[in-house]
């Protein structure tokens, strides 16, 4: 897909909240698992965090909440975008963060999240009721071609 800026050449008007936030550098990476179903090719994860059970917030290492919370502030988050691995495969650590973050820093605190996953409806719901504010769907490359029939389909209205 191509995507034109508009006459001041900015794209900012294409982009959602989670990606301005991003853009001006204020989006703090939560990486909660390495843990993948998948196996794509173009992978970008590392030996040292690859099918690993472990937690990052940017590159700091995460053993407790008090750390997600120390590397928010060292940064002035203003946002947090959830990722991994497969996050979802970690549902009830992504809601437990997801609250942590809006209880601690307000409902201005934008998160959103990646999945390679099809959500249900109902996770969709526990998801938005937590207080994520964006999803990002990343569908396998297997089923490109059949997108309109699969379970993405499907999830992306529901979202
Ligand atoms: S879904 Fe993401 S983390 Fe999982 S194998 Fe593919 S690129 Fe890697």
């Amino acid at each position: 897909m191509s995507m034109q800026s508009d006459e001041s050449g900015s794209y900012s008007n294409f982009l959602t909240d989670g990606c301005l936030c991003c853009r001006e550098g204020a989006k703090m990476v939560l990486f909660v698992t390495g843990v993948c179903h998948r196996d794509c090719f173009f992978c970008p994860l590392s030996d040292e965090r690859k099918d690993k059970d472990v937690i990052f917030a940017n590159e700091r290492a995460v053993f407790s909440d008090a750390d997600v919370l120390e590397e928010a502030r060292s940064m002035d988050a203003k946002g947090t975008g959830i990722t991994g691995g497969e996050p979802l495969l970690e549902f009830e650590k992504v809601i437990h963060y997801i609250r942590l973050l809006k209880s601690t820093f307000g409902k201005s605190h934008h998160i959103h999240l990646y999945t390679s996953t099809a959500p249900s409806s109902d996770d969709l719901k526990e998801l938005s009721a937590a207080g994520l504010d964006e999803i990002r769907f990343h569908p396998p490359i297997e089923i490109w071609d059949k997108l309109p029939d699969s379970a993405y389909a499907k999830s992306l209205k529901a979202a």
